[in-house]
């Protein structure tokens, strides 16, 4: 039976660590300070951003939300996103997605300043990242690869598959783990024959967003599987990932909840922190 990976536990000792960090900033009298901004009333959206205030106000960073209501116009968005931008105390902003069908998502990324850009979704982060320079990476691969890391599971050389190649998840996810040496393989909703892609990933993470996609059949015996999917199901989370079926077939699974989730809050406080340092010189200095 697989080893489940418990991010909850991982992401505890993220948080840590970004609290050391925030204590030390405090220290020299800085304050790294979080921009929320959530448009209209999406319950799930207003569940995350409760979740990501909470651990912000744990590991000690401060964070505003900014809560427009669901008819707000474009522009008026784009202002409010602009005064963030030239508030100097505020170290990142975040728009927390989806946003209303009349309000375009790729202007509203384009629109943050990219060195308060925390999720890092604006193209010139993405650049980066392509680029191979230092910049932030979107807050659910990077902490899947934070995982990976402490629960010390070797990525060079292996042959990762990734399912999904969404901007947010997916492909980042793809590029990190390319950085990282592994052998990448994306899959997606037009890929032929997915159980015999799947079968020979050494590390599987699955990001589609669809309830038990990845069954025992799907997985190589003793595989690492990452389950991104947040799904409802008769009002139950569950992931992507048939967790019944392939936890006796894999070598280490994620569970959903629990798993990736935690992590991704998690990241975004490293996030936080290390833009908070990046402006002000001190990246490097206070790790
Ligand atoms: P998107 O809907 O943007 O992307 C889903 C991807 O999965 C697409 O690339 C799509 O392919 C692919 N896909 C869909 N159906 C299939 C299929 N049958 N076979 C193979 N590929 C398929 O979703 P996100 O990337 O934003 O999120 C994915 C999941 O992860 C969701 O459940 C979401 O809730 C969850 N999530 C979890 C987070 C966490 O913190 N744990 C954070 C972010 C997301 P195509 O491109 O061809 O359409």
């Amino acid at each position: 039976v697989a080893q489940r990976l418990d991010g909850k536990r991982i992401a505890g000792d993220i948080q840590a660590d970004v609290a050391a960090k925030v204590a030390a900033l405090k220290a020299r009298g800085i304050q790294p300070k979080l921009a929320v901004v959530l448009v209209g009333d999406n319950p799930a959206s207003a569940s995350y951003v409760r979740g990501k205030r909470r651990v912000a106000e744990q590991v000690g960073i401060e964070s505003d939300l900014i809560h427009l209501p669901e008819t707000v116009e474009e522009e008026t968005l784009l202002a409010e996103i602009e005064r963030l931008n030239n508030d100097a105390s505020v170290d990142g902003i975040l728009v927390q997605l989806p946003l209303p069908s009349h309000i375009r998502e790729a202007d509203v990324i384009e629109r943050v300043d990219p060195q308060k850009d925390v999720d890092g979704f604006h193209p010139w982060n993405t650049g980066r990242q392509v680029a191979g320079l230092d910049t932030v990476w979107p807050c659910t691969p990077a902490g899947v690869m934070e995982m990976l890391r402490r629960e010390r599971i070797p990525v060079a050389g292996r042959h990762a598959v990734v399912v999904g190649r969404s901007q947010i998840v997916g492909k980042p996810m793809a590029m990190l783990l390319l950085n990282e040496h592994a052998t990448v393989t994306v899959c997606h909703s037009r890929t032929q024959g997915l159980a015999d892609i799947t079968r020979t990933a050494d590390i599987l993470v699955v990001a589609a967003g669809r309830p038990r996609l990845i069954g025992a059949d799907h997985v190589k015996p003793g595989a690492i599987v990452i389950d991104v999917g947040i799904n409802r199901v008769d009002g139950k989370i569950v992931g992507d990932v048939a967790f019944d079926e392939v936890e006796p077939v894999a070598g280490a699974i994620t569970p959903v909840p629990g798993g990736v989730g935690p992590l991704t809050i998690a990241m975004l406080m490293a996030n936080t922190v290390s833009l908070c340092e990046r402006r002000r010189g001190l990246r490097g200095e206070a790790q």
